[in-house]
């Protein structure tokens, strides 16, 4: 009888965590150490001999990762940004980056500010615009890194166009995969080389740890990255390791939450005659909606919409709320509200906001796993409260 693959739910908790074979522990154990004894001269016993090359909780949580991915491969980082940047290293002096326009503020200023200094160049281009991207690629494109939604305004990219169109030109296609987990988006089966997270997000997703993975199912491409991994050293930590492992076992029910909380919530906002405009890929309304319903699982957890009024009404609605932190960073349980242009996104020059729509009055919701009922109730007491005032 052919063996059933595992589905999502099953492998979050057990791929990578069989039993620790001494004790039985069914949680799999923080190995924090740094070296380990060997047998005799040159024989490591299991393949462990230093721990920024690979440690036990380590090797579970990129097993565990990769299965929720549908990846041959998963390597941890530090931070998203630890993992961006290793992957950078499948790059060279002359290269050429193609990136999303409206990517992670941190993405921009990594590829503009860092990797300019050494010879690799980064043009951004609108992904979700098939046309302008393909003509935009050169002969020197070595990369196409596409975020699908975007951060903040929620726009889409095809995927399985883009990854033909990189292949063509033969460049890479990486996607960052933050914003919808492996629950609700495959990138690899759609076509790309390598799926970056940010596990300080939703993968964690208690906004206790910050962390960063790497997935691929190009084993040329993950010696590359294993090499740098080990050669650069921004790995995680086993307690880092095991804090998202644990995030990882519920990942699915916590999707689910997040994604039925938004999608009423982005209704609710929809229909606020103090809301100019509303981006989620659930609303039929989004420009993309109908590549969403094809392309993902689910419409995620994050909105962003426009409150009329400019600075002076979004000021006061994200002082408002209760319940929704006025913070940076997303994909936790609680409820995080914040001002892009203000906040995340002020590393962005002026004019580059503007072009993308990042105006003064764009607020952005990661909508926690809170009772649904309390959350509307914040949301509409601070629309309340930021209804400019009456003379
Ligand atoms: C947060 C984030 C990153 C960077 O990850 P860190 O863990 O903060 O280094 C990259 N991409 C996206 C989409 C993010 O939200």
């Amino acid at each position: 009888m052919a063996e059933q693959p595992l589905s999502f739910e099953t492998l979050a908790i057990h791929a990578g965590q069989d039993p620790e074979p001494v004790t039985g522990a069914v949680v799999v154990p923080i190995y924090q150490t740094s070296t380990y004894a060997q047998e005799g001269l040159g024989k490591p016993r299991q393949g462990f001999e230093y721990s920024r090359t690979d440690n036990p909780t380590r090797r579970a949580y990129e097993t565990c990762l990769a299965a929720l991915e549908g990846a041959r491969h998963g390597l941890a980082f530090a931070s998203g940004m630890a993992a961006t940047a290793t992957c950078a290293h499948l790059l060279r002096a002359g290269d050429e980056v193609l990136c999303s326009d409206d990517v992670y503020g941190g993405t921009f200023r990594f590829f503009t500010r860092v990797m300019e200094k050494f010879g690799v160049t980064t043009r951004y281009v609108d992904t979700s615009d098939l046309e302008v991207t393909r003509r935009a690629l050169t002969d020197r494109t070595r990369m196409l890194w596409v975020e699908t939604p975007t951060n903040p305004m929620l726009k889409l990219s095809d995927l399985t166009a883009l990854a033909g169109i990189a292949r063509d030109a033969g460049a890479y296609l990486a996607v960052d995969n933050t914003f919808m987990t492996p629950y609700l988006q495959s990138p690899l089966k759609l076509g790309a080389d390598v799926v970056v997270h940010s596990a300080t997000k939703y993968l964690g997703g208690h906004s206790d740890v910050v962390g960063g993975a790497l997935l691929t199912n190009n084993d040329a491409i993950y010696e590359t990255l294993k090499f740098h991994q080990n050669a650069i050293g921004a790995v995680p930590g086993p307690f880092d390791c095991w804090l998202v492992m644990r995030g990882l076992k519920t990942l699915a029910l916590r999707m689910d939450r997040h994604c039925q909380n938004a999608h009423a919530l982005s209704e609710l906002l929809a229909a606020h005659p103090q809301v100019a405009q509303v981006h989620y890929p659930g609303l039929p309304a989004h420009p993309h909606h109908l590549l969403a319903r094809t392309q993902m699982r689910g419409f995620g957890g994050m909105i962003s919409f426009e409150v009329k009024g400019g600075l002076e009404s979004a000021r006061k609605l994200v002082q408002s709320t209760r319940l929704f932190f006025l913070a940076e960073s997303l994909g936790g349980v609680e409820s995080l509200i914040e001002h892009p242009a203000i906040m995340t996104h002020a590393s962005l020059p002026p004019e580059r906001r503007a072009a993308l729509g990042i105006s003064d009055g764009l607020i952005r919701l990661s909508v926690g796993i809170e009772n649904l009922t309390d959350l509307r109730a914040d949301l509409e007491q601070a629309l309340n409260a930021a209804l400019p005032s009456r003379v």
